[in-house]
C-alpha cells in the first residue's frame, strides 16, 4: 500500500475537525506503549468499518484528525454504495520514520486489537494503508470483528482487484455520460499510479479496446507498459496529457488550483483516495466542464467486496455488486445535471438522504 501524506484530507469533507461521532476511543497499547485511536463516526446504517492505518505521525493531534474525518468519510462511501454498514477507522500511531521490530508490530497489532473487542462489534477493522491481510490474522487474535483476512482462512482477501473492477465501471459510466457510449474501445486513458489497483485498471482497460498512457513515480512500473505495449508520461507531466479519461490512482489532493485549470481532459474518474484538495475544486472542474467521478463513489470496490463477509463470503455476488457502482455513478450524474449542481454534492445528498432514512 502506498504511503499518502499524513495530513490529506478526504474529499468528503469540509469540516474536517467536526466532532459529530458516536464513539472515540484513545488508548496507549500495554504490550507496545503505542498510541491508538478507534473512531465509531456513525453506526446507523450497521457497524461501523474502516480500515486500521498504521502511520508515522508527527502528533497526537494529526493522528486523531485521521481517525475523524477517515470515519466520517468511511459513512459516506457506504452509504453510497448502499451497504449496511457504518463508518469508522483506527489508526496505530507510529512516529514519522520509525520501522518497527516485528515484535513491536506484534505487540502494536494485539493492543489494537484490545481496542477494537472494547467496542463490542460497533467498529470492525481491516486493512489500510500500512497494514495488510497478514496483519488482520494478528489483530484477530483478540477479537473477531475483523474483515479482509486471506481467503483461505475464510475471508475476502485483497480487495485490490475489486476496487479496479469498480473504477473501470466508474469510468465506463463517465464515458456514457459524456459521450454517449459506455465503451472503450478507443478511448484514450491515462492511468496515474501502477500499484495494486492502478496496474488492473490499466489491464482492464486495456481488455476493453483503450488506447493507454501510463505514469507512476517508479521507473520499474515502465515495464508494464512494455507488457501492455502502452504509452508512457513522466509523472510530472501525466495530469496534462490530452486524453478522454484521466485515472488518478495514486496518492490524494492531486486535483486543486493550480492542476485542474491544467487538464486536457473531459473526465477525471480514478481510485485514488481524496482527489480533491478541497471541496471547492469540484466547482473548479465543473466550470471548466470536465466530469469528475466522486472518488468514494468510484473506488468503494474495495469496501463492497468486504461487506460481502458480513452473510458468508462469495467473491462472484461480489463481483456483481461492484459492477454497480456505474449505475450509481450514472445516477449521481443525472441528480447533479437535473439540480444544477456537481457530482460531489449530488454524491453527498445521496449519503444524507440514505442516513436520513
Ligand atoms: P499502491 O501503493 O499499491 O500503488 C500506488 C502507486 O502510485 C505506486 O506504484 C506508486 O509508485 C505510485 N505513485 C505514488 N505517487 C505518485 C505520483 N505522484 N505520480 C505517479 N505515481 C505515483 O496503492 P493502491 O492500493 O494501488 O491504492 C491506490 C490509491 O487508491 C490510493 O489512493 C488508495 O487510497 C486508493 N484506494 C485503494 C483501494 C484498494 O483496494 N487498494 C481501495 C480504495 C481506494
Amino acid at each position: 500500500m502506498i504511503k499518502p501524506r499524513a495530513a490529506a484530507p478526504p474529499s468528503t469533507d469540509s469540516h474536517l475537525e467536526t466532532l459529530d461521532h458516536e464513539d472515540l476511543i484513545v488508548r496507549r497499547g500495554r504490550r507496545s506503549g503505542l498510541y491508538t485511536f478507534v473512531a465509531v463516526h456513525s453506526t446507523l446504517r450497521g457497524p461501523s468499518l474502516g480500515g486500521c492505518r498504521m502511520w508515522g505521525y508527527l502528533d497526537s493531534h494529526e493522528a486523531l484528525r485521521d481517525a475523524l474525518r477517515l470515519s466520517r468519510a468511511m459513512t459516506y462511501k457506504s452509504a453510497v454504495a448502499d451497504l449496511p454498514l457504518g463508518g469508522g477507522k483506527g489508526v496505530i500511531m507510529t512516529s514519522p520514520g520509525a520501522s518497527l521490530t516485528s515484535e513491536q508490530r506484534t505487540a502494536a497489532l494485539l493492543d489494537f486489537g484490545d481496542a477494537v473487542e472494547s467496542l463490542n462489534g460497533r467498529y470492525i477493522t481491516a486493512e489500510d494503508v500500512g497494514t495488510s491481510s497478514r496483519d488482520m490474522r494478528v489483530i484477530a487474535e483478540r477479537t473477531r470483528n475483523v474483515a479482509g483476512l486471506p481467503r483461505r482462512l475464510g475471508g475476502s482477501g485483497d480487495p485490490s482487484p475489486f476496487t479496479a473492477l469498480g473504477v473501470e465501471s466508474a469510468i465506463r459510466a463517465c464515458c456514457e455520460h459524456v459521450f454517449g457510449s459506455g465503451s472503450l474501445r478507443e478511448r484514450s486513458v491515462v492511468v496515474v499510479g501502477l500499484g495494486h489497483v492502478g496496474s488492473r485498471v490499466a489491464r482492464r482497460c486495456a481488455r476493453a479496446g483503450a488506447n493507454l498512457v501510463l505514469s507512476d513515480i517508479d521507473p520499474r512500473k515502465r515495464r508494464l507498459a512494455k507488457d501492455l505495449g502502452t504509452g508512457w508520461a513522466p509523472p510530472e507531466r501525466a495530469l496534462e496529457v490530452e486524453v478522454d479519461v484521466l485515472a488518478p490512482c495514486a496518492l490524494g489532493a492531486v486535483l486543486d488550483q493550480t492542476t485542474v485549470p491544467r487538464l486536457r481532459c473531459p473526465i477525471v474518474a480514478g481510485a485514488a483516495n481524496n482527489q480533491l484538495a478541497s471541496d471547492s475544486v469540484a466547482d473548479l472542474l465543473a466550470e471548466r466542464n470536465i466530469l469528475w467521478a466522486p472518488d468514494f463513489v468510484a473506488n468503494a470496490g474495495g469496501i463492497i467486496n468486504i461487506a460481502e463477509e458480513l452473510h458468508g463470503y462469495d467473491a462472484a455476488a461480489a463481483r456483481l455488486r461492484v459492477r454497480r457502482i456505474g449505475e450509481i455513478m450514472l445516477d449521481i450524474f443525472d441528480h447533479a445535471d437535473a439540480a444544477g449542481t456537481t457530482p460531489l454534492m449530488a454524491a453527498m445528498d445521496l449519503a444524507r438522504q440514505r442516513l436520513a432514512a
